[in-house]
């Protein structure tokens, strides 16, 4: 009961007397009683507890008016040529969406249509999948099929890429069976051909064992952390069935197997388009049947309907590289300089003459930063003391000349 010294105060939220409560805290202009603190601290919880489980924010559905046609829209802003990849990738991406949003449950169930990309090294497989998960804010994790290894091997086990997924949803298993996972270099863990039953295979047809029920779609135990499974560790069931694997290997040499398998074909197969094969275009005749002479197991490709291939770069493809995508390199230094308040102008000869050096020495794509990085090197040591200079232009010549006092140009010419 609230005696005659503690009348009057009153919690300003639920009214009580102070008399009534254990504890009454006064602020400037009120008082709150200790069973109102504990409901707020719930409630500030619980809010906050909300958000953090939002914060990641994915999204499992196309926008509305979205078709093929307009990802790859989306895939040409950062990604330079290979229209074919683009193309396959877009339908594939749509029709899984609809897929994981069929409505009714009839006996038609449509198949997961995992990608597999064939091109060289440098060539953009990796960007395309990072694009495309960038375009449908879903969980990815990029994994390098080499770490992994036979279970009881030294390595890591194929269950850990989901690991790499969980973290990127921030342990959201509901989100993370919805992402998206790049295994890169594929090719090698192929079959070792000359080598079938010698040694055990423990990275190659061991491993294309392991992955085979992880692409059809199974449930999983995940480690949380990655790395090996071992006994005590506590395990976070994932199931795989609407998670897309995109996979990318450069598969050395297979334009010969392509070759070989197509001048064995019957005569005629490319008299209907009067085509003239070069080595360079036999890549895109890749075919599943290649990826099994290749090395890798019928089961695996099986579960890899859709198979498309990336051209080799050139030297045009290379300019564009630097000049068109939305962070293209030549953007990014204009920003550096433009940030020291300097307008950087760098000429067309000496773009060409980047990316033919990228060319040259085999560096491809991932050359072009490193080439330019250098020869832009000394400006932005130098410039920053010397707020009076407002332009900086670079031509063939001056390219030339920074790039010969560096250790770029002691690597042999490709
Ligand atoms: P891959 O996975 O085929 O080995 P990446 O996708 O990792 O090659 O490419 C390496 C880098 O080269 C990319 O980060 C990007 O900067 C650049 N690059 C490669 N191909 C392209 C392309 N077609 N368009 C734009 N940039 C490209």
């Amino acid at each position: 009961m609230a005696n005659s010294k503690t009348k009057g105060q009153k919690c300003s939220f639920c009214g009580r007397d102070k008399g009534d409560t254990l504890l009454m805290i006064a602020g400037v202009e009120g008082h709150i009683c200790e069973s109102c603190v504990e409901q707020a601290y719930e409630i500030v919880n619980e809010e906050l507890g909300n958000k953090a489980a939002s914060k990641s924010d994915f999204k499992f559905d196309l926008p509305k008016d979205v078709t093929p046609a307009k990802i790859k829209g989306y895939l040409d802003q950062y990604v330079i040529g290979q229209s074919e990849a683009k193309k396959y990738l877009a339908v594939s991406v749509y029709n899984h969406y609809k897929r994981l949003n069929q409505k009714t449950k009839d006996e038609v169930e449509i198949e997961k249509s995992n990608i597999i990309f064939v091109g060289q090294t440098g060539t953009g497989k990796t960007l395309l999948a990072k694009t495309i998960a960038k375009y449908l804010n879903v969980p990815f994790a990029i994994v390098d099929a080499t770490v992994f290894t036979e279970a009881g091997y030294v390595g890591e086990d194929v269950e850990s890429m989901l690991s790499r997924l969980l973290q990127s949803s921030d342990y959201d298993v509901d989100s993370a069976q919805k992402g998206i996972v790049y295994i890169d270099e594929i090719d090698k863990i192929a079959r070792k051909r000359d080598n079938p039953s010698i040694t055990r295979d423990v990275s190659g047809e061991g491993v294309q064992q392991a992955l085979l029920k992880m692409l059809e779609g199974t449930e999983v135990n995940v480690p949380p952390y990655g790395g090996r499974k071992h006994p005590e560790q506590k395990m976070i069931q994932v199931n795989t069935k609407d998670i897309l694997f995109i996979m990318g290997g450069a598969f050395d040499g297979i334009d010969k197997l392509i070759a070989k398998r197509l001048n064995t074909q019957v005569i005629g197969y490319n008299n209907n388009n009067n085509e003239i094969m070069t080595e360079d275009n036999y890549l895109k005749y890749v075919s599943h049947k290649d990826l099994k002479s290749y090395g890798l197991i019928p089961e695996l490709i099986g579960r890899m309907p859709v198979l498309t291939y990336l051209n080799p770069l050139d030297r045009d493809t290379l300019v564009r590289i630097m000049t068109e995508p939305k962070n293209a390199l030549v953007k990014q230094y204009n920003k550096l300089f433009h940030l020291e308040d300097i307008k950087l102008t760098i000429e067309p000869e000496a773009i060409d003459f980047i990316a033919q050096k990228a060319l040259d020495y085999g560096l491809g794509a991932r050359g072009l930063r490193s080439i330019m990085e250098v020869i832009l090197a000394e400006s932005m040591f130098e410039l920053p003391s010397h707020p009076d200079i407002k332009e900086f232009n670079v031509d063939k010549l001056y390219a030339a000349e920074q790039l010969k006092r560096s250790t770029i140009a002691k690597l042999k010419v490709a």
